[in-house]
C-alpha cells in the first residue's frame, strides 16, 4: 500500500481514534496515489498508524478504516459489517420495530457508508469516493451476511460532487417494492425509497415519536415539517384529539395521508396542508397545544451555521409566541454544525423575544442504531428539546 506521512505531533488525533485527516496534518505522500485508494498512514517517527482511504479533492484528505498496523483487507470489511449487524440484531431497544439503521458511517467505523434496513429491504448510500470504490465488495458482504430481500442504492445527494462523484440511485440486488410497509411500536408506515427523502424514512426520530405518543393524549397537534406524517400518526396513537400536518412537499403529504389511513385513524382527526412553514408561521395563528418542529438541517456546513441559527430562532420564536398557554413544543435540529449548547442559546433567544415563560422539560438525541462514536463527536447531530410554554 502507498503511504501518507503526517507532520510531527499530528498523530495525536489518529492515536485517539479520530478518523479524519485534514491537509494541514500531512507532511508528504507517496507519488501517484489515486483518489479513493486505500493507503497506510505513517507518523513522523515512521510508525504505521493504520489504513484509510485518500481523496485529495476534499477537505478531509483521509478517512480512517482501521487503527492498527495490519493492512485493511476484505476480511476486515466483512468483520465490520458483521459487527454492525450483530450490535443491532435482537437489541432490546429495537425489538418493537423491523426497521433500523444497520450501518452508520463513522459510528460503525465505515466512514461514508449508510445502510438502512426497512423490513429486510436495504437502502445504501455511498457518500465518499473511497466507499464508492468498495461498492461491489460491500454489496456482496451485505447479501451474504444479512440475506436481504433487496438492496437499493440511494446515493443521490449533491455532496458526492465534492468527492468527484455524480449522484446516483438504482437497484443493486433483487427488486425493492415501490412502497415498503414497516412497523414501529405497533404502528405501520409506508416508505417510498426511490421518491422519498434521504433513504426514505426518518428512522432517527423513532424514540422521539414514542415520546410524542406518550404525551399526546387530549392534545391538538401541529406537526411542522411533517414529511410522511410519522409524528402525527404516533400522536393519534397516543390519543391526540387532532393532528394537522404541514409540509412543502406534495409527494410527502400524499404518502402521509396513506399512513394515517393505514393505521385506521378517523379521517376527521387529521388534516394536511401544503405550505411554506416560514410563511405560515408569520401569517397564521396557532391553536394547537402540542407542536412539533422538525425542519431539515438548516446548516449545511460550518460557514452557514450562523444563518441557520436565525432560521431556527425564527421558527421557534413564532411557535413560542403564538401557542396557547401551557402548550408543549418538541423542537428539533439535525444540523451537525450546531451543537446542543449553541442550539439551546438559540431557543433561549427565541423565548426571550417571545416574552413567554418557557421551561425545558427534556432533552433528547439519537436512538441506539444511530449511536455516537466517542472518538468522532461529529457523529452526533440530532438534538431535540421538549418545551413547556406557560
Ligand atoms: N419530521 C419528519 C422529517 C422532516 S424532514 C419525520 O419525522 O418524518 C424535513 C421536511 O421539511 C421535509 O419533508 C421537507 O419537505 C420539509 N420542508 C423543508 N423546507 C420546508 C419549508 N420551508 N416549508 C415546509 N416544509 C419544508
Amino acid at each position: 500500500m502507498k503511504k501518507i506521512y503526517l507532520k510531527p505531533g499530528k498523530e495525536k488525533a489518529i492515536i485517539n481514534r479520530h478518523p479524519w485527516i485534514f491537509s494541514g496534518a500531512i507532511e508528504s505522500a507517496d507519488p501517484e496515489i489515486v483518489n479513493g485508494e486505500i493507503i497506510t498512514v505513517v507518523d513522523s517517527q515512521g510508525n504505521r498508524l493504520g489504513n484509510g482511504y485518500a481523496n485529495s479533492l476534499t477537505d478531509i484528505q483521509v478517512r480512517m478504516l482501521a487503527f492498527d498496523p495490519n493492512e485493511f483487507d476484505s476480511k476486515h470489511l466483512t468483520k465490520l459489517i458483521t459487527a454492525a449487524y450483530a450490535k443491532r440484531l435482537n437489541h432490546p431497544l429495537l425489538k418493537n420495530t423491523d426497521s433500523y439503521r444497520l450501518i452508520f458511517s463513522e459510528s460503525d467505523f465505515l466512514p461514508g457508508l449508510i445502510v438502512d434496513n426497512y423490513a429486510g429491504h436495504l437502502v445504501v448510500q455511498f457518500l465518499t469516493l473511497g466507499m464508492d470504490k468498495m461498492k461491489t465488495e460491500i454489496v456482496d458482504n451485505l447479501v451474504k451476511i444479512i440475506k436481504p430481500k433487496s438492496i437499493y442504492e440511494k446515493s443521490d445527494h449533491d455532496g458526492r460532487r465534492f468527492e468527484g462523484l455524480e449522484p446516483i440511485s438504482g437497484q443493486l440486488h433483487k427488486k425493492t417494492p415501490a412502497e415498503i410497509k414497516i412497523i414501529e411500536n405497533n404502528l405501520f408506515f409506508l416508505v417510498n425509497v426511490a421518491a422519498g427523502q434521504k433513504t426514505g424514512f426518518y428512522l432517527d426520530q423513532r424514540d422521539n415519536r414514542k415520546l410524542i405518543q406518550k404525551i399526546a393524549a387530549g392534545k391538538n397537534v401541529l406537526n411542522l415539517f411533517s414529511y410522511t406524517g410519522s409524528f402525527g400518526v404516533a400522536a393519534l396513537a397516543g390519543g391526540a384529539k387532532s393532528v394537522t400536518s404541514i409540509d412543502a412537499s406534495k409527494n410527502a403529504l400524499e404518502l402521509s395521508e396513506k399512513n394515517f389511513i393505514l393505521n385506521k385513524f378517523n379521517p376527521e382527526k387529521h388534516g394536511h396542508l401544503e405550505a411554506d412553514i416560514f410563511e405560515y408561521l408569520k401569517n397564521e395563528p396557532i391553536n394547537s397545544d402540542l407542536i412539533i418542529i422538525d425542519p431539515p438541517a438548516l446548516a449545511k456546513n460550518r460557514s452557514n451555521a450562523i444563518n441557520a441559527c436565525h432560521g431556527y430562532q425564527n421558527l421557534n420564536y413564532q411557535a413560542i409566541k403564538k401557542c396557547p398557554p401551557n402548550s408543549l413544543i418538541l423542537t428539533c435540529s439535525c444540523s451537525r454544525f450546531i451543537n446542543m449548547e449553541l442550539w439551546q442559546k438559540v431557543i433561549f433567544a427565541a423565548a426571550v423575544a417571545a416574552n413567554r415563560q418557557v421551561t425545558i422539560i427534556g432533552k433528547y438525541g439519537q436512538p441506539v442504531d444511530h449511536s455516537i462514536n466517542i472518538f468522532c463527536p461529529e457523529t452526533e447531530y440530532l438534538k431535540a428539546m421538549l418545551l413547556l410554554v406557560e
